[in-house]
Formats: structure tokens, C-alpha cells, sequence
């Protein structure tokens, strides 16, 4: 067994089935991680219970194992994880920094896909109506403080978030009780022992909120890498709506050692899109190889 204390994971969101996107964030998380000798978690972000489904959870894992993109550790299930959050949710409150917000909208926004937020603020700091009360039936924000949260990307180098502007308060735990993905995914990466966190480059930004959210709570930090992110041939990111791009359709066309081969492709892996399987790639695999430009799948 190695000793390597390295640790990364997989956190998909279980609201329908993986597409092309999902599964190179997946391949090269798995090929980073295993290039160091160390583990790979699979975690499941159903915290929004009115769009995860244990159906689509389930058909993730059968396409994981299909692609031969096997988990050391896990799956852990984010929902059922609520204990931890409050515990870590307390901690914030005696900082004094939690309000209640009234603002639906900025809920909604916390709990959906943190790409989704676009260039809409999370939480306006304008007329929304603010109580340091506690026990009041609103959405618990945190109040960040002006500050900038400077750090090293594995792969796209120097970042600098300025909290307050950039990101401006937010939301971490729903008015109806339901934990937002960003406190969830911070506290659940730190307390899993997750050393190198690999998605797509939407998530950048993000970082930044999760080091400074990670800074607060005192939790360990990690690295982040991010990728560029596949797009269609019209130019926009894959989305799970690109049917003809998610495994459904594609296991219908090509096997799972036709996609890997594909994929390790694109991100420059290798220089022919020849059929192989994840384990074949891991003696090749290289961060300074990954293209920085977005991918355009034609
Ligand atoms: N659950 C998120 C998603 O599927 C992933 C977030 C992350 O990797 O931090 O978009």
C-alpha cells in the first residue's frame, strides 16, 4: 500500500447524466492524483434536494466503473453530512460574521450549480433586508470582510479574488434549511483529507471563496487545478441539456476506451486518438502538457 498522503476527489452533482465535460474533469482529476501515488474519493453533491436524484447518483457510478474510473474511497453522500455542517456553521456564528438574509433569490442561487451565478451577485449588499438576529426565518449569510485572497493554480498559475467585490457576501445555508454547496464543499474537502481538488475552470473564482471560507473555519488548506472547459461546436460550455454529449448517447456510439482515448487527446496527453484505458495514461500524464484554452468538440 503507499503511504502517500495525497488525496483527490470527484464531487458530482447527481441531476442528470455525465457529459463529455464532467467525465475529462473526472479523467484528469483521477490521472493527477494517481500520477502522485495517492487516493481518489468519489463524493456525491446532492445537497440540493430538489434537483439530485439516487437514480442519477447510481448511473454515475455505473459510468465511472464503465470508464474504468474506479474510487478508493467513498462514495460519501453530501446530504447526509448535516451534523458536520453545523457544527462548522456554529463556529462561523460565534465569529459574528452570520446575518439572516430575506433575499430569494440569492437563496436559490447558493444552493443551484456555483457556475450558475453568472455575473450576478450572490447576495446584493443594497436593500435587502438584514438581521443580525438569530432565530429569525431567513437565509444565513456570512458578511466578509475586505479582503484578497491571493493563490498558486497548479495549472493556470498566480489568482487574486477580492472578496468583497468579486464575490460580496453569501449565502450558506437556505431559508428552508438546505446547506449551500459552498460551505458544504469546503468543510467536506478539508474533513475528508482532500489534498488537490481538479474541476473545470468556471470553479476559479470560486476558489478563492473557498480558501477565505476555509481560512475562517481554520480548516486545512489544498491545492487547486483547474481545466479548460469543453465546449460545443457553437462555443458554449457543455451543459447536461448537450444530449448528444452525455454517456447516454455516447456509450451507444464509441466504448469507454474510444472516450478516454479521445479525451487524453484533447488534453494533449498523447498525440493520436487511440483507444485506452485510464490506468495506460497515468506514465504520461503531465500538467504542463493540459492546453489553458477552452476545448471546442467538433
Ligand atoms: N458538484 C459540483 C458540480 O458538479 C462540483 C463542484 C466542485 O468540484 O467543487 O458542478
Amino acid at each position: 500500500m503507499s503511504n502517500c498522503k495525497s488525496k483527490g476527489r470527484f464531487a458530482p452533482s447527481p441531476t442528470g447524466r455525465m457529459h463529455l465535460g464532467n467525465v475529462f474533469s473526472a479523467l484528469l482529476s483521477w490521472l493527477s492524483i494517481k500520477s502522485q501515488g495517492g487516493k481518489w474519493l468519489l463524493r456525491i453533491e446532492d445537497i440540493d434536494p430538489q434537483r439530485s436524484k439516487q437514480i442519477f447518483a447510481d448511473q454515475i457510478m455505473a459510468d465511472l466503473e464503465w470508464l474504468g474510473l474506479t474510487w478508493d474511497e467513498g462514495p460519501y453522500y453530501q446530504s447526509q453530512r448535516g451534523d458536520i455542517y453545523e457544527e462548522q456553521l456554529e463556529r462561523l456564528r460565534q465569529q459574528g460574521i452570520l446575518y439572516y438574509s430575506y433575499k430569494t433569490r440569492a437563496e436559490r442561487l447558493a444552493v443551484s450549480a456555483p457556475q450558475s451565478n453568472g455575473d450576478e451577485k450572490r447576495n446584493g449588499n443594497g436593500d435587502e433586508k438584514e438581521s443580525f438576529i438569530q432565530g429569525k426565518n431567513g437565509a444565513t449569510t456570512l458578511k466578509v470582510t475586505d479582503e484578497i485572497v491571493v493563490f498558486e493554480d497548479v495549472h493556470y498559475g498566480r489568482q487574486e479574488v477580492n472578496i468583497k467585490e468579486e464575490i460580496g457576501d453569501f449565502i450558506v445555508r437556505r431559508r428552508d434549511g438546505a446547506w449551500a454547496y459552498q460551505l458544504a464543499v469546503v468543510v467536506n474537502d478539508a474533513l475528508m483529507g482532500v489534498t488537490e481538488v481538479v474541476r473545470g475552470r468556471d470553479l476559479l473564482q470560486s476558489a478563492g471563496q473557498q480558501m477565505y471560507l476555509g481560512g475562517l473555519l481554520g480548516l486545512p488548506k489544498m491545492q487547486y487545478a483547474h481545466l479548460p472547459l469543453l465546449c460545443n461546436d457553437a462555443g458554449q460550455r457543455l451543459s447536461k441539456r448537450d444530449k448528444s454529449m452525455d454517456l447516454g448517447q455516447l456509450s451507444q456510439q464509441y466504448s469507454a476506451e474510444e472516450i478516454i482515448g479521445k479525451l487524453a487527446f484533447l488534453a494533449h496527453l498523447t498525440d493520436k486518438k487511440e483507444p485506452c484505458s485510464p490506468s495506460e495514461l497515468v506514465s504520461l500524464f503531465d500538467w504542463k502538457k493540459v492546453p489553458y484554452d477552452d476545448i471546442r468538440l467538433s
